[in-house]
């Protein structure tokens, strides 16, 4: 793969870097928000249904961290093997994934083949 190829994936790699993070303190403070909002109930009055409610945000809530954290580690890891040089080509069989999948997934680490197998 060419340094300009190359550069093409690193700046989308970096832009997803940075949606990431975003969503992450989005995350974050839509938390902040809904603890303040509890604490204002005091607790005690506090529904049981509520309360089903707000473990069900929290749980999403968490659910949505750690997918995000690890699309995170994915984008951190596929541009140290831009940094390597090991950038774009399938883990698995070695040959060179499709440019086609790159456009759409930069942090795609397997080929189309190897990923179809993966997943079925
Ligand atoms: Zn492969």
């Amino acid at each position: 793969m060419d340094k300009k190829e190359l550069e093409k994936y690193r700046k989308s790699l970096e832009k997803e870097y940075e949606r990431i993070l975003k969503n992450l303190s989005d995350l974050e403070n839509n938390g902040l928000l809904n603890a303040e909002r509890n604490s204002d109930l005091g607790g005690i009055t506090t529904h049981p249904a509520d309360l089903g409610t707000d473990n069900f945000e929290r749980d999403l809530n968490l659910g949505l961290v750690t997918e995000e954290n690890a699309s995170l580690r994915e984008v951190e890891e596929a541009l140290a093997r831009i940094n390597k040089g090991s950038y774009g080509k399938c883990e698995k069989c070695g040959v060179k994934i499709e440019v086609k999948r790159l456009t759409v997934v930069p942090q795609a680490r397997h080929c189309f083949g190897c990923q179809a197998k993966m997943e079925s």
